[in-house]
């Protein structure tokens, strides 16, 4: 094993260097990981990418990511290496790791969701060394095995963009008497009308960007509506019988597309909120209440959830990553592939691959 590796720095201000840094090694209940597949996330871009050089390292969201802290929060690789104390892994397993650190004791992170850990947990890719190298130290209950069905690069994707896109999927408990509205095909949101099609739903997909609604035919999803030449709202009512849907997802954090979600939605329809940011203005009575609707909001998805996908991507051989992952880069390759991703160019899933 080489003493060095290559680690990738978001120094702020849309900036992206790739550095050489020390392999690390396990500490007591850590595992050391081979990089194989790491992806890029649209937060690595709103939380550190785009923050100004002069504001990074200062709390965004109640996290202060040090600039010096090696991003990527979508790991995936293999076990090279043992910490003191580990129990469960052994060298040579493959894992995908949840990119939350959680206490381990709190109720949040004893019942799997350690995204809304009360206690003190770190964040891989934010405040703790993340997966953008070619080794990851990691906690050994953050990592969940992959089956030999399963890619790296559908691991890392799992390890949050499409997991949440499940997870808000899940939560609305899609299913074939559904027609399913998905606002916003990137990573996330197609991921929802992938698990949506899947779980038997009519989906629909609203996004501005035709190169993405491009990959949501790919999936065979039944109508696809572009904002900019159509009425998203003229679109849902013909495609049913103007009922209206019965469940929908915002994944684009855009005010306009959170209301017409509402508009969009049937009496007793469920919807989820997961696109984070900006905000929203609606007619309570006129768009919520007198409709009868449930509303949920979405953060992620618990590791239970995670283990929960993995197997089903796996029973069912879906093809996550053929379908889903556009961009393949190598490490040093980041600043253009992170200028590249900013700069709205690429459409579907953007992963670092290792050989
Ligand atoms: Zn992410
Ligand atoms: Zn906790």
């Amino acid at each position: 094993m080489s003493k060095s590796m290559k680690g990738v720095l978001f120094p702020g201000s849309e900036t992206c260097v790739v550095e050489e840094f020390e392999v690390p090694s396990p500490r007591h209940g850590e595992v050391l990981i081979e990089m194989r597949a790491s992806g890029m996330c649209g937060s690595d871009l709103e939380y550190l990418y785009k923050t100004p050089r002069e504001l990074r390292g200062q709390p965004v969201n109640g996290v202060a990511a040090d600039p010096r802290t090696i991003t990527g929060h979508e790991p995936a690789g293999v076990v090279v290496a043992l910490g003191e104390g580990v129990r469960h892994l052994k060298v040579g397993d493959r894992v995908a790791v949840y990119h939350i650190n959680g206490c381990g004791f709190c109720q949040q992170c004893r019942s799997g969701w350690q995204i809304t850990c009360t206690s003190v947990h770190k964040t891989y890719g934010f405040d703790r060394d993340g997966g953008n190298a070619d080794y990851l130290v990691a906690d050994e209950r953050d990592c969940v095995t992959l089956p030999e069905n399963v890619s790296f690069e559908e691991g890392a994707f799992i390890a949050c963009g499409a997991g949440t896109g499940f997870s808000a999927t899940k939560r609305l408990a899609v299913s074939g008497l559904d027609d399913y509205v998905v606002f916003g095909a990137g990573p996330v949101g197609l991921s929802a009308a992938l698990f949506g099609k899947f779980m038997g739903a009519r989906v629909l997909v609203v996004d501005v960007n035709d190169t993405r609604l491009e990959l949501a035919k790919q999936i065979g999803v039944a109508r696809t509506i572009n904002p900019t030449r159509q009425s998203v709202l003229d679109e849902v009512m013909s495609f049913t019988n103007s009922a209206g849907a019965s469940a929908a997802v915002d994944a684009t954090a855009n005010p306009k597309a959170r209301s017409t979600m509402l508009d969009c939605a049937k009496t007793w329809g469920r919807v989820a909120f997961v696109g984070e940011g900006h905000t929203a203005t609606f007619d309570i009575s006129q768009q919520i209440i007198h409709k009868q609707l449930t509303v949920l909001g979405s953060w992620v998805y618990s590791t239970q959830m995670m283990m929960e996908l993995i197997d089903l991507v796996s029973r069912h051989s879906i093809p996550l990553g053929k379908l889903l992952v556009t961009d393949r880069w190598q490490l040093d390759d980041a600043p253009e592939a992170y200028r590249r991703f900013s700069a709205g160019e690429t459409a579907g899933k953007g992963v670092f691959m290792h050989a």
